[in-house]
C-alpha cells in the first residue's frame, strides 16, 4: 500500500475523516505553496476541529427543537418600532443566562415575539449553553400526561435541565388546575437556576383567569418576575404586512367581551383540547 493511502486509512480508523477527506488536497496544495510542516498540520487539523464544532452545534440546535430558524441578523427593527432594539441586542450579549433571569415577551400575535425568543434561543446553543423550546400547550399536556402516569419527576427534568427554557405561547388556552399546579412547580423549581423565555399574548391582568385561580396566578408571578425582563410589543402583525399594504387585511374592531385579538372565548372552544380544561 502507498504512504499515503495507508496515511488516509489511518486517519479515518482515528475517527478523522474530514481530515482523510481533504489530506490528498492538502498535501498537493502544500507541496505547491511550500508551506512548512507544521502549517500542514495545521491546516488539516484545523479542518477536523472546524467540522467537528460544525456537527456538535447542529446536534445541540436540533436537541433544543426550535420550530424554525431565527435570527437577530433578520429581523426588521423599523417595522416594530415599540421593541428597544438596543436592549434586545444587550439580551443577546446572554448576561440573563448567567443570572438564571427570565424574558417576557409579551404582545398581540404576529409582533415577533416567536422570532426574538427562538433567535436568543439559538445564540444561547451556539455560545455552548443548553436550551429547549416547547409551547406552553405541548408542555402542560407532556407534564399533566406524565403526573397522572407517575413519571412527573423523571419527565420535569428535561424542562428542569436547559440553562434556557423557552416556552411559547402561554395564555392562549386556559389551564386545567392539575396544569396550572405544574406550571407553578416548573417555575418554582427554575426560580434563580435558569432562565425561563416566555412568550404571551395575554397582559399579567390576565394571568389569574388563564391559571382558573388568582393565588396561583400571583404566586408564579412572583417567582418569574422577581429577575427578569419584560419586553412588551405593541404593533401590527408582521405576518398580514403585505396583505395589509394590498389593503385585502382591515384590522377587526375588537369587541368589548374579547379579551385578545383572537377573538378570547371563541378560540378557546374551538380548539377542541382533549384535556379536561376548566
Ligand atoms: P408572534 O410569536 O409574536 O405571534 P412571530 O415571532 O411568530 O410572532 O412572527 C410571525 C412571523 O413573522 C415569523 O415568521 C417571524 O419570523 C416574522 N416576523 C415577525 N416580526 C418580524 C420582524 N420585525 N422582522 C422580520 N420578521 C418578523
Ligand atoms: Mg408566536
Amino acid at each position: 500500500m502507498i504512504p499515503l493511502e495507508q496515511v488516509r486509512q489511518q486517519l479515518e480508523a482515528l475517527g478523522l475523516m474530514d481530515a482523510a477527506a481533504v489530506l490528498d488536497n492538502r498535501l498537493d496544495s502544500a507541496s505547491h505553496d511550500g508551506i512548512s510542516y507544521v502549517e500542514f498540520l495545521q491546516g488539516l487539523l484545523g479542518v477536523e476541529t472546524q467540522a467537528r464544532r460544525e456537527r456538535y452545534l447542529k446536534a445541540r440546535l436540533r436537541l433544543a427543537h426550535f420550530p424554525a430558524v431565527k435570527r437577530l441578523e433578520d429581523f426588521d427593527w423599523a417595522f416594530q418600532p415599540s421593541i428597544d432594539a438596543r436592549q434586545i441586542q444587550a439580551l443577546a450579549s446572554l448576561a440573563f443566562v448567567a443570572e438564571a433571569t427570565n424574558i417576557l415577551f409579551l404582545g398581540p400575535p404576529g409582533v415577533g415575539k416567536s422570532h426574538l425568543a427562538i433567535a436568543l434561543g439559538m445564540k444561547a446553543v451556539e455560545a455552548g449553553f443548553g436550551a429547549y423550546f416547547v409551547t406552553a400547550d405541548r408542555l402542560l399536556q407532556d407534564l399533566e400526561q406524565a403526573y397522572h402516569e407517575h413519571r412527573l419527576e423523571r419527565r420535569m427534568r428535561v424542562y428542569l435541565s436547559p440553562k434556557v427554557l423557552i416556552v411559547d405561547e402561554f395564555g392562549y388556552l386556559p389551564l386545567s388546575r392539575v396544569a396550572a399546579t405544574l406550571f407553578f412547580q416548573l417555575v418554582s423549581a427554575r426560580y434563580e437556576r435558569g432562565s425561563l423565555v416566555l412568550t404571551s399574548n395575554k397582559g399579567f391582568a390576565d394571568w389569574g383567569e388563564v391559571l382558573g385561580d388568582p393565588v396561583i396566578a400571583t404566586a408564579i408571578l412572583d417567582r418569574l418576575l422577581h429577575h427578569s425582563h419584560v419586553v412588551n410589543i405593541r404593533g401590527d402583525s408582521y405576518r398580514l404586512k403585505d396583505k395589509k399594504r394590498a389593503g385585502v387585511w382591515a384590522s377587526p374592531a375588537t369587541p368589548a367581551s374579547s379579551r385578545d385579538s383572537l377573538g378570547g372565548s371563541n378560540f378557546v372552544g374551538a380548539s377542541g383540547s382533549n384535556l379536561d380544561r376548566r
